[in-house]
């Protein structure tokens, strides 16, 4: 079993209410084969919401209160990000999922690129807090791109 990033699945859930489906993370859901969060909608965020990026580190630097989560007005929402988080990792255990596809970039679900706090689309190295905290409890977590790539190679995985 996946857990993979809702707005993958094709829920509209992103901050602006779109999605950003990716066909085949639709069909795992359709097979039982995967089971869809929103991180940020478990933290109690609603849609649409204001964009918010990670200011001065990654998700890890977050959990560590090295960094914070802030909206593009200004807001902190760190402890949002957090409950979100939290709430994500419970449902990977309940479920003891394989791994975990979450969407890249974003300052939740991204796996090795985020947006870097400037709220100008630039990116740099690191991960979401959600990935951050699955992580470090030992869960595989993939970008979108880098499970379709890892599927490709391995058709008939067992997930
Ligand atoms: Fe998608 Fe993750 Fe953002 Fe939710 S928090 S909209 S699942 S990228």
């Amino acid at each position: 079993m996946l857990l993979v990033s809702s707005c993958l699945a094709g829920q509209e859930v992103r901050y602006n209410g779109t999605h950003c489906l990716h066909e085949k993370i639709r069909q795992l859901i359709d097979q039982k084969k995967a089971v869809s969060i929103c991180p940020e909608l478990l933290g109690g965020f609603p849609v649409p919401r204001e964009p918010a990026e990670i200011l001065g580190g990654d998700g890890g630097d977050v959990l560590d209160g090295r960094a914070r989560v802030i909206e593009k007005s200004g807001r902190e929402v760190t402890d949002l990000y957090i409950y979100g988080a939290i709430a994500a990792l419970k449902k990977a255990k309940e479920l003891q999922v394989s791994a975990v596809v979450l969407k890249e970039f974003s300052p939740s679900c991204g796996s090795s690129l985020i947006y870097n706090g400037e709220f100008t689309g630039g990116k740099v190295a690191g991960d979401g807090v959600t990935s951050a905290l699955l992580k470090r409890n030992g869960i595989k977590v993939m970008s979108e791109e880098g499970f379709l790539n890892w599927l490709e190679e391995r058709p008939d995985a067992d997930l």
